[in-house]
């Protein structure tokens, strides 16, 4: 059997534990032999982040490199326009061949999927892995395609949608922003690298942010 290879999208705006755990217990539960950060340009259904996809790429490099399993992959910083999945997992296919993928959706980002371009497209290209997020229940989407089977995960390509119940950290990237803008810290919610070098730059510390309340 082959072993299928994650794949974690996100604005990563910034990085923060509740993402970086909930990839190892998946790519551990599921043996997946590796998992792709992959950082989203300019995200098509949201506000735009803060602060560029060039320094938020450089906060996932910071936060994975010392885990060998955990690869990060810049293909939409290289690409025009807005960032769709569609195009990522079909260039991500042009290079793994017909390896399985596996993509890791928050219950939230999973909620929001039938607004995405081509959803259906999406699905047939890679596994999604639904992690329930605390609070936001997986909404009953694409019912067909569920499975509780984790060995279609590697039997197939793509197609199926797994749900995963992973530790529940109440952790998100707009409450750090938030924190930030009021002068309190963000320790222990972001690795210690990026408390630092997010300080020196000033970064979230207006106010001003697009996403916040949401
Ligand atoms: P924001 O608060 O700005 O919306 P976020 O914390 O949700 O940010 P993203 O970069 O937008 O971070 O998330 C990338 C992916 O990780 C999404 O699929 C999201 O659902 C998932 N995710 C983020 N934080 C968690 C968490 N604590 N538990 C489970 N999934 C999460």
């Amino acid at each position: 059997m082959e072993s299928s290879i994650g794949v974690f999208g996100g604005t990563f705006d910034p990085i923060h534990f509740g993402h970086l755990r909930i990839a190892l217990e998946v790519l551990e539960s599921h043996g997946l032999s590796e998992m792709r950060f992959i950082p989203s340009a300019d995200p098509p259904h949201r506000g735009r982040p803060r602060i560029s996809a060039r320094q938020r790429l450089e906060m996932v490099e910071m936060a994975v490199a010392s885990e060998p399993r955990f690869v990060v992959d810049d293909r939409e910083l290289r690409r025009q326009g807005k960032s769709y999945t569609l195009h990522t997992l079909l260039s991500l296919r042009e290079e793994l061949g017909s390896a399985p993928i596996v993509m890791l959706l928050g219950s939230d980002a999973f909620r929001d999927m039938p607004g995405w371009h081509e959803p259906n497209a999406v699905l047939d290209l890679a596994h999604v892995i639904v992690m329930q997020r605390p609070d936001q229940p997986a909404p009953p989407l694409y019912r067909q395609r569920w499975t509780d089977d984790p060995g279609q995960l590697t039997r197939q390509p793509g197609g199926n949608i797994l749900f995963h119940r992973v530790s529940q950290l109440a952790i998100s990237a707009s409450e750090i922003r938030r924190l930030i803008a009021q002068g309190r810290s963000p320790r222990y919610l972001i690795p210690d690298g990026l408390v630092e070098w997010i300080r020196a730059r000033g970064y979230y510390a207006d106010g001003e942010d697009p996403e916040a309340g949401n």
